[in-house]
């Protein structure tokens, strides 16, 4: 085979190739809280949404919540039309940078493209981002078409993926909609969970201006069920959207779990991004810096956790699993990101006492060692202790990430809201209709800690829900794709 042979040979592999994320190196990252994913460039773009091989019925759609029309937004940017793209995505998707950089589209949208039975998926979410950034590099954002004011109001509670997406789905449709969050700034989970290596902050912040600049009114500091109850916002609102996720944090309930040295992921997370601990020493440092830290979990709020105690100068820093390698419910980029950046696994183990020092601060941690037995409800083998298997692993910090569950705050006050399986609101999964007449409900605070995607999804069914009981207008329904394994971030 001659050079030219074999470069075109070479050239028609990689052209089959899905184009690799640019990325910081794992030394350098594990020192900063910059984004770790550096983007693709338009020519990647071009080349990747290039091998879309266009299917005359495109199984990708299916599995997106928020029926984004992905074969006719890849095209555009195969064509070079980038415009094109981003009015496609914003056509049902109103955070796209930052669905393109946190949706588990590996179970979702890229599990089903024919491309993924043979070589790798086209990376959906990766032309997302690069349609969403490009856009925005630009420094002009498209708006959409508006219908005239309808002359109803809506309150939406929770200003997560949720909530925004009510908001910005009925304010198309000409209704007046007001945004209440208890927090000083918007975004949920987007603002004050995912850490800025993954999420940076001036992307949250660019999304929630673009729903600002739709009409969308944001109140913030606005405790509902303290600053006003439901039925009171009820007198001055048409219906009222529920979408207050779910930031209980669950603990193990086991032996010294009140040491000093002992977080909730909640609290860890919320501190580095609210009180700006990444932007340290321009910030004050809200958290200790601790030598050995151990995470408790395997999901996307555990590997957050690990990495950023990373980041924060950790000299170890472990994953405790109870179950192995393949139940991880975390995305499988984000746990390979943690491997390069130094973190540590503990699979099939399980702490069982936490103890301190003479001080009352954590010194070690004992544990068990699991074995997986028959599969449990969740379809996964059944993580079983194996007895006398005890070990001690001396720890300085433990983070625990083993789910949450909705603030019982709002059911508390409004009593004939009916609530489930730990505290999460009813809904309707067809219209996210709750017991209570005018209210509607989605996200985490119906489910349970899920996926930014999924709370949108139910937060395009309860808009269109309540588009429709308050205008008599049918709208099309958008699709509804079933929850996959590995979805739910409580799933430990
Ligand atoms: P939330 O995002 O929780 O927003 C609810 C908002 O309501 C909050 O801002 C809260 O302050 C506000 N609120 C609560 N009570 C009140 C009240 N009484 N009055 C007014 N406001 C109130 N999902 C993914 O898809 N990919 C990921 O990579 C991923 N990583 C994650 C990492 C972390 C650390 C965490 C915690 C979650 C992660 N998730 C991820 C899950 C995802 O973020 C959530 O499923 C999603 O944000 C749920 O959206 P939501 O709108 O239902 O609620």
């Amino acid at each position: 085979m001659t050079m030219d042979e074999k470069t075109k040979k070479t050239k028609k592999k990689l052209d089959l190739n899905r184009r690799a994320m640019p990325k910081q190196p794992a030394r350098i990252r594990r020192r900063n809280f910059d984004e770790v994913a550096l983007g693709y460039t338009a020519e990647h773009a071009i080349a990747e949404a290039s091998r879309c091989i266009m299917c005359k019925e495109p199984h990708c759609t299916e599995g997106c919540p928020v029926d984004i029309d992905i074969p006719g937004f890849i095209k555009c940017i195969a064509n070079g039309d980038f415009l094109g793209s981003i009015r496609i995505l914003k056509a049902t998707n109103c955070l796209p940078a930052m669905c393109g950089r946190v949706c588990p589209q590996e179970t979702q949208c890229e599990i089903k493209c024919v491309l993924a039975k043979k070589n790798a998926p086209i990376a959906i979410g990766r032309l997302e981002r690069f349609a969403a950034d490009w856009e925005a590099s630009q420094g002009r954002v498209e708006m959409p078409e508006m219908r005239p004011p309808s002359g109803k109001r809506i309150a939406a509670i929770g200003s997560g993926p949720a909530g925004i997406t009510v908001a910005g789905d009925l304010i198309k449709l000409g209704h007046q909609v007001t945004l209440f969050e208890a927090l000083h700034e918007p975004g949920g989970v987007l603002t004050y969970g995912i850490p800025e290596f993954r999420l940076p902050k001036r992307i949250v912040r660019r999304e929630m201006d673009y729903i600002r600049k739709l009409g969308v009114e944001v109140v913030t500091d606005y405790v509902v069920g303290k600053t006003k109850t439901v039925d009171q916002l009820l007198d001055k609102y048409d219906a009222l959207f529920l979408g207050t996720g779910a930031g209980l944090p669950w603990f193990m309930e086991i032996p010294g779990e009140n040491l000093c040295g002992v977080y909730s992921a909640n609290e860890y997370l919320t501190r580095m991004n609210l009180m700006r601990g990444f932007a340290y020493p321009k910030s004050s440092m809200p958290i200790k810096k601790h030598r050995r830290v151990a995470v408790i979990g395997g999901g996307n709020v555990a590997m957050d956790s690990a990495r950023t105690a990373v980041r924060l100068g950790a000299e170890e820093v472990y994953i405790i699993y109870r179950r192995s390698r393949q139940e991880l419910p975390a995305r499988i980029e984000e746990v390979e990101n943690a491997e390069e950046e130094g973190v540590v696994f503990q699979f099939l183990t399980l702490p069982v006492r936490l103890r301190g020092d003479a001080s009352g601060w954590l010194k070690e941690i004992e544990c068990l060692r699991m074995e997986l037995g028959e599969p449990d409800a969740s379809g996964r083998g059944k993580p079983v202790k194996i007895p006398n298997s005890e070990f001690i692993l001396p720890m300085d910090a433990v983070v625990v990430a083993i789910g949450n569950s909705p603030n019982p705050l709002i059911p508390n006050c409004t009593p004939d809201l009916k609530v489930g399986k730990n505290g999460n609101v009813v809904a309707d999964e067809k219209s996210g209709r709750t017991s209570k007449d005018r209210v509607w409900a989605g996200g985490d605070i119906v489910t349970g800690a899920a996926t930014v995607i999924l709370a949108m999804g139910a937060g395009r069914i309860a808009a269109r829900s309540i588009h429709e009981h308050l205008t008599g207008e049918k709208l099309v329904a958008p699709a509804q794709p079933e929850p996959l394994l590995g979805e739910t971030q409580s799933k430990t």
